[in-house]
This record gives C-alpha cells, structure tokens and sequence, in this order.
C-alpha cells in the first residue's frame, strides 16, 4: 500500500505504523465544508502542523477539497492553493475524503451533508453549536448505526477541551452542576462595563469595533449562543436530551453599570452565566435538572470571577472529583481549528482500529421551571427619600416570604436608591415581589435584578440549592 493509495476508509488507514520507524506515515484525506473564519484557520494549521502530527502519530492530515459559497471570492495567502468547489456534495463524495470536516454552520444544508457523509461510512468532525443543539442525539445515533464517529469538540469552548473530557475523563462521575461563561464577546462587553464602567451601548460598540460582535450581536447579548451551548453540555453531563429551547434565557441588554458597580461593592463580578445543575426533591429521591443562561452575581473568590475579556471557562462540582475548571480561549479561528483538528485525528484513529464512540442512552430528561429556582437575589430601585419608605417596601419583602440579608441606601437629590441582598428565596416569590413594590406609590423606578452563584462562597447556607 503506498503513502497516496486512493479509496477512504478503514481498510486504508488500518496500515500498521510506528513511531521512530521508516515507516511513511499514513495520509489522512480531509473533506472541508466552509472556508470561513474557522475553515481558513483550520486549513492553514493543518498546512502547518501535518508534519507535526504524522511524526507524533503515523497519520498526516491533508484537505483534498473545501467546499465554499463562492469559489470567485479572494481568499487569503495560506489557503488559496485549495482546491475549492461550490458543489458541497461533492465534497462529502470524494472518494479521496477520509473524514469530513464541516464549518459552514446553519442548519441547512449542514445537517444533510453530514447524514450523508454518516451515510458513506465517513466520520465527521464539526463545530456547528446550533446544530448539534438541535439534532445532536438524531446526529449521533446516525453515527453510531454507521459505525463511525461524529466529533464536535469546538461546538462548546472553542478551543477548550470540554466535550471530550465530559463524556471519557467524567464518565464516572455524578456531575452536579456546571457553570459556564461560554460567550466571549458578552464577557468581554462585560468586563469593559465593569472596569470602565461603559454602558451596555458602549461597551457594544467596542466588541463591534474590535470584531468581536457581530453586527446583528443578538445570538450573543441575547445569550442564544450560550443556551445552545448549555445545552449540549447539560446533554452530555446528565445523559438525556436537553433542548436549547428549552433553556431559560435572559442576555445582556438590560444590564446597567450602576448596577454592576452596587455588586462590585458587595463583593461579586457580574458575568453571563450557562448553569446546568441536578436539583435533589425535598422528598430525597427525586431529582430533576435546571438549565438556564442570565447574567449573575459570582463571588469575588470564585475562579470563575478572574475569567475576564473574551476568555471562556467552564466550572464542574462532581460528587467525587469535587470542583475542577477548564479555562482558555472559547472563539477565534486558531484556538477553535485546533480543537477540530483533535477531532480529526481521534476520528481517524478510530476509524483505523474500527472502533467509534457511541451515542448513549438519551433518557428523558426533565427540566426544572424557573419559577422554582432557588438562590440569593440583588435587587435594586429608585424611591423617594421621606418617612415610611423603608417600611412600606421592606412589608412588601416579608409579604412574600422573601428575606433581606443586606440592604443599602443612598441620597439622590429628593430620591434615594434602596439595594438589597436578599437570604435564599425562590424565584416565583421575588418577582412577585418585584411586581408589588413597582406599584407602590414611593417606588419611581425598579432597578437591576440579579441572581448569585456559586456555594458556599456566597455567604450563605447552599445559595444554588
Ligand atoms: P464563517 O466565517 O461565516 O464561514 C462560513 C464558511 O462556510 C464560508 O467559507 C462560507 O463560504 C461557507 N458557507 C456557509 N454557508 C454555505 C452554504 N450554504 N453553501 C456553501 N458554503 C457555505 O463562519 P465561522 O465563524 O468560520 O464559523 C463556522 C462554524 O464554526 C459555525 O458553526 C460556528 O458556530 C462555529 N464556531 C465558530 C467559532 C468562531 O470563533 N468563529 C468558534 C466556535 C465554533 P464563503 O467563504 O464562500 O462565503
């Protein structure tokens, strides 16, 4: 068999191979759906790294053909020696793709091209979120009737291994709760809104000038992106399937700087947070699983506080292995195609021994209402400054059984802002409470809401219960 013996598959990568040997390595054909920021990134680290790679594992990696919008459009130096096709079938048949690779994105036509590619007896590597959120389990199980892997690494973290390390390293493990900041740019707009105290506009605009946001940034401030990644991460650490509709979202958008630097004061960094979590029934037996995205109040002590800018981190409280975090760069196309070439070539491997991951049983799995969540609140609101104010609002906190932990004022002309902490309160009772002091008539404006995370940290008995 030589080095460039056409045919994919199994049979051809099976060739013995090891290291420290004259043996050549073996080429591993490349099928590449989108050339975009991640697919040129991924391109060029594959020109790059094949060397590397067959010399660390007997399989060099080589894109056969990427499969684009527009083949007309100008591409940059490292990939414009591809060759290119706008017929993306044709991409998945090639007869020379070992693995294809897809970093279109969208639904369709990314769904179909990788059921058939599944089809063909090809693994597929992908980085596509939106899809996998939707389809992962129907995706999966097409792999596993075909015998070959789906890998998806780069879908959650970009560049952070999570996946991978969720389904083998924490196989054993009983995960309790993950909390994720697993949005770069809303972290990054966060951070600026903190330090600078920027306004959300401004702090938009910032992450737009630096190409970090979109110019429709709703997927990101709206937390849509997070929900689909909290989702897939939720899927894997409970074993069921998680729909991203079915994720509470809250974004960025309301977010005011006063109201970030009343929690600075307290003592807590205000991130975007993806939290999934098992809840244990009063009852002992029964648990069912929570799953939402909001920004949220993390204590200045929590390692997830010093995760700053367009960094990403993902916080794992298992019964045995207790808490561990994975950290680094969740975007950009050098850190993303370096997790999708992993993908690669695990894929590979496995396709040469025969072997491939399996999909896993999906129970059904139920999701938690938001109403009843439990956790310490931050609220905030604008009053009069007379006699009797305190009292009328702090009657309406006890009307709901909603207890004050901290509370703050301070003069603003012939007004005053009121901040409360509250103890560990469930959450249909504060936005009751919520709705009767607006309609007080010393209360001009409601301010910020915000829940806290973390444990213990937070100062009280189970603040996430
Ligand atoms: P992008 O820059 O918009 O690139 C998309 C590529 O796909 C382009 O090459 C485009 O062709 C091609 N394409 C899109 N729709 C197509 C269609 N219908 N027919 C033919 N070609 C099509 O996107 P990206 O930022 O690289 O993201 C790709 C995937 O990676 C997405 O699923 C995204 O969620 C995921 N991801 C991205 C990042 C990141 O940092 N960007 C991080 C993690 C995951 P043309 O070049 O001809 O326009």
């Amino acid at each position: 068999m030589t080095e460039n013996e056409p045919g994919h598959g199994a049979a051809r990568l099976a060739r013995g191979w090891a290291a420290g040997t004259d043996e050549a390595p073996v080429e591993v054909g490349i099928g590449l759906l989108g050339l975009g920021n991640v697919g040129g990134a991924f391109a060029e680290l594959v020109e790059d790294e094949a060397g590397a790679v067959a010399a660390r594992t007997g399989l060099r990696p080589i894109v056969r053909l990427a499969g684009v919008r527009s083949a007309a459009k100008p591409r940059s130096a490292g990939v414009r020696a591809l060759a290119l096709t706008e017929d993306l079938s044709s991409v998945v048949r090639d007869e020379r793709v070992d693995v294809v690779v897809e970093l279109m994105g969208g639904a369709e036509p990314a769904g179909e091209l990788i059921l058939d590619a599944l089809r063909l007896g090809k693994p597929v590597v992908t980085a596509n979120k939106e899809l996998i959120a939707a389809r992962g389990i129907e995706l999966s199980r097409a792999a596993e009737n075909a015998g070959v892997d789906l890998l998806y690494e780069a879908a959650v973290g970009g560049g952070i291994p999570i996946i991978r390390p969720l389904k083998e390293s924490l196989a054993g493990e009983r995960v309790e709760r993950l909390m994720g900041i697993v949005n770069g740019t809303t972290n990054f707009m966060l951070t600026r809104m903190s330090d600078d105290a920027l306004t959300y506009a401004e702090a938009l605009a910032g992450a737009q000038g630096s190409g970090l946001a979109e110019a429709d940034p709703s997927a990101d401030v709206d937390g849509h992106d997070a929900a689909a990644k909290i989702a897939i991460l939720a899927s894997i650490a409970f074993g069921g399937e998680v729909a991203a509709e079915s994720v509470y979202r809250e974004g960025i958008s309301r977010l005011d700087p006063i109201d970030i630097a009343y929690a600075r004061r307290l003592g807590f960094e205000v991130k975007l947070l993806a939290v999934a979590e098992r809840v244990h029934g009063d009852d002992g037996g029964s648990v069912s699983i929570a799953v939402r995205v909001h920004p949220a109040m993390v204590p200045r002590s929590h390692p997830l506080a010093f995760v700053r800018g367009s960094f990403n981190a993902v916080f794992i409280e298992g019964g045995a292995v207790g808490e561990l975090m994975l950290y680094g760069r969740g975007a950009g196309g050098r850190p993303t195609a370096s997790a999708v070439l992993g993908d690669v070539i695990d894929a590979a491997r496995d396709l040469r021994s025969g072997s491939c991951g399996v999909a896993g049983a999906a129970s059904a799995v139920r999701v938690r209402p938001m109403d009843d969540l439990c956790s310490q609140y931050y609220l905030s609101m604008e009053v009069l400054d007379e006699p009797g104010v305190l009292a009328a609002v702090a009657e309406v906190f006890g009307n709901h059984s909603v207890s004050i932990r901290v509370m703050e004022q301070v003069g603003l002309a012939d007004e005053a802002r009121l901040v409360f902490l509250t103890h560990v309160a469930r959450e249909a009772d504060v936005r009751a409470t919520m709705a009767d002091l607006e309609s007080l008539a010393v209360v001009k404006r409601m301010g910020g809401m915000l829940r806290v995370a973390g444990t213990a940290d937070a100062g009280e008995e189970g603040a996430w219960r």
